[in-house]
């Protein structure tokens, strides 16, 4: 049995995670000071003192990298209707974009009448990448969150566009920054090293498969951290909107829905009456899921009912519930994943046995198959 929060139910396996003597974890204690000692209003000036120091002086006021998830599409909508800001919206494609997702980018891009570049990269790479990434560290997303991050940075040093919008946090749901010290996170290289790359670069990355791949060195630059000369020579600053503004999904998600129509979707082994909001922008997520629950026991649906208990929307019974229905079930997507990778199944548990977080055992034995959801049939494969 993995030790958890006596209060969230987060287990010893969570990144970042700590307990005190009660038991209780770092990430609720982190909560009960966002929402005790922070000066939200004072926070709020500071926002609006930013985007009047940037706007009107380049091509746009701001660069907000979206995802068209709920977080990216609040940003966007929060600080064009509050701010009337003209910002340039940037999306990194990674591959696995859902019909549903496609549809809400498109009526929130027409509603907000806002200027729209999208970034496709090389898919053979891609899915080399996942495969070095998911052997490396478990993780097959470093393509993803590299390029999310540090994508838009080029274009920030392309277009001149210095300030840019991120949306939540990350001391929302993990203790690599703090939401102390009237500390505002800096997404910058920094932050980039420290979690985003799984401490993989771009240039270690190059070495690890240039052997099997035929690769030209330029196709790395999307998922590297741009020169941080560069970066100053614009004068940039990249930052969370979720610093600013007190970050509550649920009444985002609330806000989004009422002012752009907004809709949810159906992810593999997640409930969709509890949490239709969240992840909705990867058909890969029931992969990511599932390899999460291997190696640590837990997987989203534990995380999401974390962080209902602790803004009180949930009990601890409840969760348990969802939980024991939900949690470790194999995606349907697995398949696809698979095929993409050149694996099979066998390679792929032996793989990710290797990547374990102890105190925590998988069973391989006992997994039972999960749901399919509406569009897998529309999900890209190799084998057509
Ligand atoms: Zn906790």
């Amino acid at each position: 049995m993995l030790k958890r929060c006596a209060k969230c139910g987060l287990p010893e396996t969570y990144e970042t995670i700590e307990f005190d003597d009660r038991q209780v974890c770092n990430i609720c204690r982190q909560k009960d000071y966002k929402d005790s000692e922070i000066d939200w209003d004072a926070r709020k000036r500071l926002l609006g003192s930013l985007i009047e120091e940037y706007r009107g002086k380049h091509d746009y006021d701001c660069l907000i990298p979206f995802s068209g998830g709920k977080d990216s599409t609040y940003t966007l909508n929060y600080l064009v209707r509050e701010y009337r800001v003209k910002p340039l919206v940037i999306q990194f494609n990674h591959g696995f974009m859902r019909s549903n997702l496609n549809l809400n980018n498109e009526r929130t891009f027409k509603k907000l009448g806002v200027d729209v570049l999208s970034f496709t990269p090389n898919w053979k790479l891609v899915k080399r990448l996942m495969k070095e990434a998911l052997i490396r560290k478990g993780d097959f997303c470093w393509h993803c969150h590299t390029g999310i991050f540090a994508y838009p940075m080029h274009v920030a040093i392309k277009y001149n566009v210095p300030l840019i919008f991120w949306g939540e946090p990350s001391s929302e749901y993990t203790a690599y920054y703090d939401y102390r010290d009237n500390e505002i996170e800096q997404v910058d290289e920094t932050r980039f090293n420290r979690f985003v790359n799984l401490g993989i670069t771009a240039q270690d990355m190059e070495g690890m498969i240039k052997h099997d791949f035929e690769l030209d060195p330029r196709d790395l630059t999307p998922y590297t951290y741009p020169k941080i000369r560069d970066l100053k020579k614009i004068g940039f600053r990249s930052v969370c909107l979720g610093s600013y503004i007190p970050w509550d999904v649920r009444r985002n998600v609330d806000e989004i829905k009422r002012d752009l129509g907004w809709q949810g979707d159906r992810v593999e082994n997640m409930p969709f009456e509890y949490w239709p909001y969240e992840k909705i922008e990867c058909y890969m997520q029931g992969v990511r899921d599932y390899i999460k629950w291997l190696k640590r026991g837990y997987s989203r649906v534990t995380q999401m009912a974390a962080l209902d208990i602790r803004n009180e929307r949930m009990t601890r019974d409840k969760a348990d519930e969802l939980v024991n229905r939900y949690e470790g079930r194999r995606p349907p997507s697995l398949d696809l994943f698979l095929e993409y990778l050149e694996i099979d199944e066998k390679e792929f548990n032996r793989i990710v046995e290797q990547t374990v977080i102890p105190p925590h055992r998988p069973d391989f034995i006992r997994i039972v198959p999960g749901d399919k959801t509406d569009d897998f049939g529309q999900w890209f494969r190799e084998k057509a």
